[in-house]
C-alpha cells in the first residue's frame, strides 16, 4: 500500500490513540509522569514497536521539580543513512478551571477533540508515531533510521528530557523535528531569561519611616526602569516573520511585613523573552546593568539571580532542507501554502540545536495557540488537522530518506567511471580507490588514483588528492557546482578536503563501514570508519552526499586485495 493509503486507512486508529493518551493525565506540576510513560509505551508496543525506556534517576528527577519522569525511545531502522529524530512531550500543564468537558474524557465536538494535552504535545506523539507507521508499514526502501523521542518535561524545561537523553548519548541524530504546528514549520524560536530580584533596606515603625530604608520605594524604581525599557524594546522588532518584539514580564512579587512597618525586603520575578537576533548573554548584563543603577540608593542592597536561561533557537546549517521538504509536502497536503516562520515561544528544540542538531518545529496543530487553546481552558485539536499532518510528516521522511534521493542519471555511469580508475590504480600495484571530479553538467575534470605508492603515502587517498587539485585548479564557487565521485565513502581525512575544496556534492561506492569489514586492520589501510556525512554536518557549508551506491561493484574492486601472509 502507498504511504497515503496507510494513513488514510488509520485514522481511526490515531484518534483511539491520541484519546487514550490524553485520559492517562501527566500534569506537570507535580509531573508524577511515570504512569503515563508507561502507558504509551505499552500503545507504541501493540503498534509492532520496540519500545526503550530510559527511567531518569530519582536525585535528578527531584532535582527538576518532579515526582517521575521516563523517557521513551523507538528506533525503526530502514537501512544505513541519517538518522531523524521526532521529538514531542507528554507533560502538559494541569487543566485549571472553566473548561467545558472533562479536561480528561476526549470528547469529540464538532471534528475537535477537547482534553488537556490534545494539542501539546500528545497529538504530536500520536502523528509521530503514525507516520513512522505508515513508512513501516509502507514496505519503502529507504536508507536511514527514524528515532521517536516522547519526554516528559517540556513544561519545565526539557533538562531531564531531550538535555539528558543528548548529554547520555542515548540519541544522536543527523536531524531532528520537535512539537509544533501544522500549518508553519518553525524554524526559529524565542529564549527566555528568569531572573528574580531581590531589594533589601531596612525596617523601621512606621511612625518613623525615616529611622528606616524603604525597600519598596527603591523596587518602585527599579520597576519604574523596567517599564520604561519594556516600551523600548517594543520597537525592537525581529527581523524573522512571527517572533515580534522582545518581551519583558515582572510576574511576581512578594514583600513586607506590615501595614503599618516600612518594608524591609520586596522580592520580584522578571520574564524577559529574548528574540534569535538577540546575544542572551549581553540581554542578562543589560538588565543586571539597569537593576542596579536604578537600585543604587541609600541603605539599599540589590541581589539578582539567574533563575533560568533557555537560549533562543536559530537555524543550523541543514535545516533548510528538513523546513524546505516538510513545507513543500505540507502545503501539498493541507492544499495552501505553508512557509517558516519563528514563534515567540521557547521549545525543547533548543536542547537538539545546541547539542549541533539541525532541528526545525513540526507537527499535529492548529493554526495559532490561540486556536489550540494551548496551557488554557477547553485546549483542543481538529482532527483532520492531526490526519494531514501525519501524512504530511510521513512523505517528509520518506523523501528525506530516500536512498539517493538526488542521484541524477548520469551519476551511475560517472560512478562506474571512478571504479575504473581504481581498477587502474590497483592495476599499477596501488590499493584499489578511484576518484573522478565532474563539472556542473557531468563533464570529466580530473581523475585521481590511490596515490600511496611510489613512497608509501599513508595519507596518499585518491579523494584527497583530487580536492586538492582541483582546490588549485578552480575557484571555491565553481567547485560548489561540481561533484566527487569516489570508488567508496571518503574517510575522515578525506571528507575534510572535500569540505575545505569547496566541492559541492558527492557521490560514492561503498560505505567506510563495509570497507572495514574488508580490509580488518590492514596495516597498509587501517580503515578510519566514520561517516562523511557526519563531518559534513560539522561544517558551515552544505556538502550534498548521495551513497552508497552500487555496493556490489564497489565491493568488487577488493576481491582479494587486501590478503595477508
Ligand atoms: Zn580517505
Amino acid at each position: 500500500m502507498k504511504i497515503g493509503e496507510i494513513v488514510e486507512s488509520q485514522a481511526a486508529a490515531r484518534e483511539e490513540f491520541l484519546a487514550a493518551l490524553v485520559r492517562q493525565p501527566s500534569d506537570n506540576p507535580p509531573g508524577d509522569c511515570n504512569p503515563h510513560a508507561a502507558l504509551t509505551a505499552s500503545l507504541i508496543e501493540e503498534l509492532g514497536f520496540t519500545v526503550e525506556r530510559h527511567v531518569v534517576p530519582e536525585t535528578l528527577v527531584k532535582a527538576h521539580g518532579m515526582i517521575s519522569a521516563t523517557n521513551l525511545i523507538i528506533r525503526h531502522c530502514f537501512g544505513e543513512g541519517p538518522t531523524i529524530a521526532l521529538n514531542a512531550h507528554g507533560d502538559v500543564v494541569p487543566p485549571g478551571e472553566g473548561w467545558r468537558t472533562d479536561p480528561y474524557r476526549s470528547e469529540i465536538i464538532d471534528g475537535w477533540m477537547y482534553g488537556r494535552g490534545a494539542a501539546v504535545s500528545k497529538s504530536d506523539i500520536c502523528s509521530y508515531i503514525f507516520a513512522l507507521k505508515a513508512l513501516r508499514d509502507s514496505g519503502a526502501s529507504l536508507a536511514g533510521t527514524v528515532e521517536v523521542h516522547v519526554t516528559y518535561d517540556e513544561e519545565t524545561g526539557g533538562e531531564i528530557g531531550p538535555g539528558w537523553l543528548l548529554a547520555e548519548g542515548l540519541s544522536k541524530p543527523d536531524y531532528a523535528i520537535a512539537a509544533g504546528f501544522s500549518y508553519s514549520v518553525v524554524t526559529a524560536h524565542n529564549g527566555c531569561l528568569h531572573l528574580e530580584v531581590a531589594v533589601r533596606g531596612k525596617s523601621a515603625h512606621a511612625a518613623k519611616p525615616e529611622t528606616g530604608h524603604d525597600a519598596l520605594a527603591a523596587a518602585t524604581a527599579i520597576l519604574t526602569q523596567l517599564y520604561a525599557e519594556r516600551d523600548a524594546l517594543r520597537t525592537r522588532v525581529s527581523s524573522i516573520p512571527g517572533i515580534g518584539a522582545p518581551g519583558l514580564t515582572v510576574g511576581l512579587i512578594q514583600g513586607g511585613i506590615n501595614t503599618n512597618v516600612v518594608p524591609d525586603k520586596i522580592r520580584f520575578r522578571l520574564d524577559r523573552r529574548i528574540t534569535p537576533d538577540e546575544n542572551p548573554a549581553e540581554v542578562e548584563a543589560g538588565l543586571r546593568a539597569l537593576i542596579a543603577a536604578a537600585g543604587d540608593l541609600p541603605g539599599i542592597r540589590v541581589e539578582i539571580a539567574q533563575i533560568l536561561l533557555a537560549k533562543p533557537l536559530t537555524p543550523l546549517p541543514g535545516a533548510e532542507r528538513l523546513a524546505e521538504t516538510l513545507c513543500r509536502q505540507a502545503s501539498a497536503v493541507f492544499a495552501t501554502e505553508i512557509g517558516t516562520s519563528g514563534a515567540p515561544l521557547y521549545t525543547d528544540a533548543r536542547h537538539y540545536a545546541a547539542a549541533g542538531v539541525p532541528i526545525v518545529l513540526y507537527g499535529a496543530g492548529p493554526q495559532s495557540i490561540e486556536e489550540a487553546n494551548a496551557h488554557r481552558a477547553d485546549e483542543r485539536i481538529f482532527l483532520p488537522d492531526l490526519h494531514r499532518a501525519t501524512l504530511a510528516l510521513a512523505l517528509s521522511l520518506a523523501e528525506l530518506l530516500a536512498p539517493r534521493a538526488d542521484l541524477i542519471p548520469q551519476d551511475e555511469t560517472l560512478l562506474r567511471k571512478s571504479f575504473e580508475v581504481a581498477k587502474a590504480a590497483r592495476a599499477a600495484g596501488c590499493h584499489p580507490f578511484g576518484a573522478l571530479l565532474a563539472g556542473p553538467d557531468g563533464e570529466v575534470l580530473m581523475e585521481q588514483q590511490n596515490g600511496f605508492l611510489p613512497e608509501h603515502d599513508m595519507t596518499g587517498h585518491a579523494e584527497r588528492i583530487l580536492s586538492g587539485r582541483a582546490s588549485v585548479k578552480y575557484g571555491a564557487s565553481f567547485l560548489r557546482r561540481c561533484t566527487l565521485y569516489s570508488s567508496a565513502e571518503p574517510c575522515a581525512m578525506c571528507a575534510g578536503a572535500i569540505y575545505w575544496s569547496g566541492i559541492g556534492r558527492v557521490v560514492y561506492g561503498m560505505s567506510e563501514h563495509n570497507l572495514k569489514q574488508i580490509t580488518g586492520d590492514h596495516a597498509e589501510n587501517p580503515t578510519l570508519d566514520l561517516p562523511c556525512r557526519t563531518i559534513f554536518a560539522a561544517g558551515q557549508r552544505d556538502v550534498q552526499v548521495v551513497g552508497p551506491c552500487l555496493v556490489e561493484e564497489s565491493r568488487a574492486l577488493h576481491e582479494g586485495a587486501w590478503a595477508r601472509n
